[in-house]
């Protein structure tokens, strides 16, 4: 079984502790609380923890597979990497399961039949938080922000997913 893990994953507790443990790049920067960024650098260190790009091209087909669906339009694009990542290696015929609490890309992985397991279990209390956030220069943006262009690059503004413990 091959997982791929997003940032709620580290942040819910979960140790790679095998070396079939996949994310990607952008989640370094999701992951804020010092406990959690602990384990994933351990994780990667060890080499049970590998950061992959995806294949532009199963970006491409992820976005047509889920265009009509609303869940679009709540992925950010570190959570569309993840996705394609899961495709990737599903197409090349390997098991694989994707951890996440939320709920967008459950939805998005039940329409890609996609196999995922929630981490955050009672008991450990994740705060959500969401953060306007420039693709291009990652410039952060306040809340009230009315642009979809960053301001300073021209760049897509998406919201970051930001998960810290209470
Ligand atoms: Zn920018």
């Amino acid at each position: 079984m091959y997982y791929i893990l997003d940032a709620s994953a580290f942040i819910g507790g979960f140790e790679p502790k095998n070396s079939f443990n996949f994310t990607v790049s952008e989640i370094t920067e999701e992951i804020r609380d010092i406990k959690s960024k602990i384990v994933f650098n351990e994780a990667l260190k060890e080499g049970n923890l590998f950061i992959k790009e995806p294949d532009l091209k199963s970006i491409k087909n992820l976005e047509l597979a889920i265009s009509t669906s609303g869940d679009i339009l709540r992925l950010s694009f570190p959570d569309k990497k993840l996705l394609s990542l899961a495709i990737d290696f599903k197409s090349s015929g390997k098991n694989v399961k994707v951890l996440t609490d939320d709920y967008s890309m459950q939805n998005v992985l039940k329409i890609l039949n996609i196999p995922y397991e929630s981490v955050l279990t009672e008991g450990i209390n994740g705060v959500y938080n969401w953060k306007k956030t420039c693709e291009g220069c990652k410039r952060e943006f306040p809340d009230n922000y009315e642009f979809d262009d960053c301001e300073v690059c021209g760049s897509e503004v998406f919201k970051r997913r930001i998960i810290t413990k209470k």
